[in-house]
C-alpha cells in the first residue's frame, strides 16, 4: 500500500479548516494550493535516497521508435520514456532531474550492474539468466519476437523455420539473437537494430528479427520499405530492470504499475507513444517472483 504524503497533508489541512471554520464561523475559502503526491519513503530505501538527490539515471534506447528514440532536442520519447518520466515523478523528481543513458542490448546488465544507472527501461526481456545479476520489476508490456522482410516479402518468408542458412540480422546480447540461433540461420549481429536495416535494404541479409514492436517501429519509421511478418514465436515480457537485491524498490514500482494499469495512466503513455501505430493492449499481471 503506497500513502501519499500530500494526501495525508491535504487531509490533516481539511480537518484543520474545518476546525477553523467551527471556531471562526467560515474561513473554509481559504484553502491552501495542494501539495504534491509525494509519499514519504523510509529512511534508508533507495526510494528515500533518490527522492533526496532529487535525481535519476535512466538507460532506455535511443533508436527505437514507439519505445525510446532521442528526438531533436536531444532527449528521448517512447513508451519506456513515459514509464520512466511517471517512476521518476512518484519519487518526486522533476523531469528535469531525470538522466537519460543510451542503453544498448548488451550492456543494460553491466550498467546496473557497476551503478551506470538506477534503471532500465529499454524493451528489456525478463528471463531467469538475467535475474542471476540484476532484478525486475513488471513486466509493463508483453511483445513476441518477430520477422522483419523488405516490403511485399520477396522471399516468400512466413516463420523462422523458413530462415535455415539464410543471413539474418539481430542485436548481440538480446534474447532475439538467441532465440533465432537455434532456427539454424547464418547469423549477423550488430548493436542496435537500427544498424540492421541497411544489410536488410542492401540484400546482406533478408531479414531482421527481435521483437514484434520494436520492428513495427521500424517499419512506421521507413514508409514503404519493410513489413513485419506478424508471426510472433516467442514471448517477451517487459520489465523495468533495477540492482539486484533491492527488493523494496522492485516492490514499490511493481505497486505503482498496478496503481497506473488501474488509474489510466499506463494507458494514456501508451496511447500518446506506441499507440500511435500499435493497438492499445490489457496491460499484463506484474510478476512478484
Ligand atoms: N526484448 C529483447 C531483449 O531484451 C529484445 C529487444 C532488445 O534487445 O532490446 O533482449
Amino acid at each position: 500500500m503506497r500513502l501519499k504524503k500530500g494526501l495525508m497533508i491535504s487531509a490533516i489541512a481539511t480537518a484543520s479548516i474545518l476546525a477553523l471554520g467551527a471556531c471562526a464561523g467560515g474561513g473554509a475559502e481559504e484553502e491552501t494550493p495542494a501539495a504534491p503526491e509525494v509519499e514519504e519513503f523510509e529512511a534508508g530505501t533507495t526510494m528515500a535516497e533518490l527522492n533526496e538527490a532529487g535525481k535519476i539515471t535512466i538507460g532506455t534506447k535511443f533508436d527505437q521508435p514507439l519505445f525510446g528514440l532521442k528526438g531533436l532536442d536531444g532527449k528521448p520519447v517512447g513508451f519506456d520514456v513515459e514509464i520512466g518520466k511517471i517512476i521518476a515523478s512518484e519519487l518526486g523528481i522533476p523531469e528535469d532531474g531525470i538522466e537519460w543513458v543510451e542503453t544498448v542490448s548488451a550492456n543494460r546488465e553491466p550498467f546496473l550492474e557497476n551503478g551506470t544507472v538506477d534503471l532500465v527501461i529499454a524493451t528489456y526481456t525478463i528471463n531467469d539468466k538475467r535475474k542471476e545479476v540484476i532484478d525486475f520489476a513488471g513486466p509493463y508490456y508483453n511483445a513476441g519476437q518477430d520477422l522483419l522482410v523488405l516490403e511485399g516479402n520477396p522471399e516468400g518468408i512466413t516463420g523462422p523455420e523458413d530462415l535455415e542458412g539464410m543471413p539474418v540480422c539481430s542485436v548481440a546480447g538480446s534474447t532475439s539473437e538467441a532465440n533465432i540461433a537455434e532456427y539454424g540461420v547464418e547469423l549477423i549481429t550488430t548493436d542496435t537494430y537500427s544498424n540492421c536495416l541497411e544489410p536488410l535494404r542492401s540484400g546482406q541479409v533478408v531479414a531482421v528479427t527481435t521483437d514484434n514492436v520494436i520492428l513495427a517501429g521500424l517499419a512506421d519509421q521507413n514508409p514503404g520499405e519493410f513489413e513485419v511478418i506478424s508471426n510472433p514465436f516467442t514471448e517477451e515480457p517487459y520489465g523495468i530492470g533495477l540492482t539486484h537485491g533491492d527488493t523494496e524498490f522492485r516492490n514499490w514500482i511493481n505497486d505503482l504499475l498496478e496503481e497506473i494499469y488501474e488509474d489510466g495512466r499506463w494507458a494514456d503513455a501508451w496511447e500518446a507513444t506506441a499507440g500511435t501505430v500499435l493497438k492499445t493492449p490489457e496491460p499484463p499481471a506484474v510478476d512478484r517472483y
